[in-house]
């Protein structure tokens, strides 16, 4: 079984941090990140303020330094993913401010390159070339930004670029500050068959690109703008309290209090398995949004 490869994973909840580079033709400016350990250390310092309290280390189960590639990031993800393939139901979120390489995690820059590949396309591309071997598995995704969500039958990698792409294009077309900020869902249906016993495994694998997480300032934003940020935020709270009570192991988990957790209830507890990539920006203008990024990761690993 594939799940072996997974065994090693201590309890359902695992968070990855990211931390993306300054991009070319930005002037390199002065960055928060101090020191990354092999065994998921991060420092974070603010160089502006120096002091003994400034300097804050984190741990996550992963840290990706700025250098690290798709390929690299997809390979510590791989096992997570194949465990759909045994019946598991697996989310799978990025969180950050925006500009911090959610879209450039999840999806990647450019789906023409395939060594830009994100998490999306490599999952898949993965999951089709396991079925193929064990040629019993049927996979549908089902690209969903909620609430409109469309199911498509898929034979092969082929066919979800195609669907991503009419994807991109929606999005490109409606090209609102309200669809940028809004979280986007790929979920694939896996159907599965245990050789073994003959009998049919079902798995979910669900890809989140969630709205940026950064804090809208009340003294700058009025009306519809301020309105969907304290959406957005409530709803990132939300999930965060989720993932927070799964963790604790509380008896009570609060799945109802946003449309986000409602949807991915089935998928998120119980013998499912969650991982959380928390994307960071390395400059010192984002350390009070890193610090709040770092707060939430903090809270749910
Ligand atoms: P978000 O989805 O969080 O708003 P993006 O994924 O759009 O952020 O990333 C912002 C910019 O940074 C994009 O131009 C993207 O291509 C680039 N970028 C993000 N992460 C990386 C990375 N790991 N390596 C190279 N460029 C990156
Ligand atoms: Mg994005």
């Amino acid at each position: 079984k594939l799940y072996n490869e997974v065994q090693d994973l201590k309890g359902n909840i695992r968070v990855y941090c990211r931390i993306r580079p300054f991009l070319p033709g930005q002037n390199q400016k002065q960055t928060t990140i101090e020191y990354i350990g092999e065994k998921g250390e991060l420092v974070v310092v603010n160089p502006l303020k120096p002091g003994k309290d400034s300097r804050r280390l984190f741990k996550f189960n992963k840290v990706f330094a700025p250098a690290a590639s798709q390929e690299e990031v997809f390979i510590d993800t791989q096992p997570l993913i194949r465990s759909v393939l045994d019946g598991y139901n697996v989310c799978i979120f990025a969180y950050g401010q925006t500009g911090s390489g959610k879209t450039y995690t999840m999806t990647g820059p450019d789906m023409t390159s395939k060594k830009d590949w994100g998490v999306n396309y490599r999952a898949l591309h993965d999951l089709f070339q396991i079925s193929q071997n064990r040629r019993s598995s049927i996979i549908q995704p089902n690209g969903l930004a909620v609430p409109d969500a469309s199911m498509h039958p898929v034979k092969s990698t082929n066919d979800v670029l195609e669907l991503m792409n009419i994807g991109f294009m929606n999005r490109a077309v409606g090209a609102t500050a309200l669809n940028e900020r809004s979280s986007s869902i790929l979920t694939v249906h896996v159907r599965g068959m245990d050789l073994k016993s003959n009998s049919a495994l079902r798995g979910c694998l669900h890809l989140v690109d969630l709205a940026g997480s950064e804090r809208v300032d009340r003294s700058e934003a009025t009306g519809d703008r301020l309105k969907e940020a304290q959406h957005i935020n409530r709803s990132l709270s939300a999930l965060g309290d989720v993932i927070f009570a799964l963790a604790q192991k509380n008896s009570h988990v609060p799945y109802r209090n946003s449309k986000l957790t409602q949807v991915l209830q089935s998928s998120l507890g119980g013998q499912a398995k969650t991982l959380m990539f928390v994307q960071l920006n390395p400059d010192v203008e984002s350390y009070s949004e890193t610090t709040s990024t770092l707060k939430f990761a903090e809270r749910v690993s």
